[in-house]
């Protein structure tokens, strides 16, 4: 079996396109076979379904499954909490990557804790999650992420399954990055959270739907997009924090 491999762009578009209809823990299984040295990022909301299948399918293949969050000092105590409850529920290792002190605290000294409202979110989520994010990704030949197309019709309504990271590659080092939930819809995760009983964050319960850092993320009432909730003060096609800027690009490249 190839482990740690990587495809060549050609063949993971290929891919996308043969698994493209599949079902998400096809798509994971398939990941997890062809990658030793792959991480689940999760966010601590309900992308917690990708460790729900990961786990199921890493049991049968024999292998572990690596999983990482980022903790920005921003989140909601909920968040951390259920970050907590999934790791001692999947018996799982979660590696949490923090945003480099110096830098941070520099940032903080010149611009405050809140700059976000006043100029654009992007300066301190590039400190607080994309330095840590890209320190993570660098070691890594894959990734696995919770991106839905249904998530934001602005910026997100093209991901593939699969794709060659346009982001985070090196020219030195290509990384696959799997999106396995990008065909489902909001319901069909939660169809699946209460079929499986897989545990979830507290603050679903509370209106939030897309969750975040707290001074940035707020519930949606009915009829509102759960992209709503978050950055509310900036424009629709400004809402990703670069976590996954080649949407962003491509959209804008159109
Ligand atoms: S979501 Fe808000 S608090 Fe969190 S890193 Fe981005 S701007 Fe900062």
């Amino acid at each position: 079996m190839a482990i740690n491999m990587t495809f060549p762009t050609s063949k993971i578009n290929q891919l996308a396109t043969e698994y493209a209809e599949k079902a998400p823990r096809d798509i994971i299984n398939f990941a997890l076979q062809q990658f030793d040295n792959i991480g689940i990022s999760f966010s601590g909301a309900e992308d917690v379904v990708l460790i729900d299948m990961a786990t199921k399918a890493a049991k049968k293949l024999g292998k572990a499954v690596q999983v990482f969050t980022l903790d920005t000092g921003r989140l909601h105590p909920e968040t951390c909490q259920f970050i907590e409850k999934v790791r001692k529920h999947y018996d799982i290792r979660i590696e949490v990557m923090y945003p480099d002190k110096e830098k941070l605290e520099a940032f903080v000294a010149a611009n405050g804790l809140f700059s976000f409202y006043d100029n654009d979110h992007h300066d301190c989520c590039g400190i607080r999650k994309i330095e840590p994010l890209k320190r993570k990704l660098l070691t890594l030949d894959a990734w696995i992420t919770g991106q839905r197309r249904d998530q934001s019709p602005d910026t997100r309504n093209e991901v593939p399954v699969m794709e060659l990271d346009g982001t985070f590659s090196t020219k030195d080092k290509p990384l696959s990055k799997f999106n396995p939930l990008a065909n489902w819809s909001s319901e069909e995760v939660w169809q699946y959270i209460r079929m499986f009983d897989v545990p979830y964050n507290s603050l679903h319960d509370r209106g939030f739907i897309s969750i975040g850092c707290e001074p940035c993320t707020r519930p949606v009432g009915p009829n509102q997009h759960e992209r709503e909730g978050r950055w509310w003060w900036e424009e629709a096609t400004a809402k990703e924090c670069g976590l996954h800027r080649g949407n962003i690009i491509a959209k804008t490249s159109d």
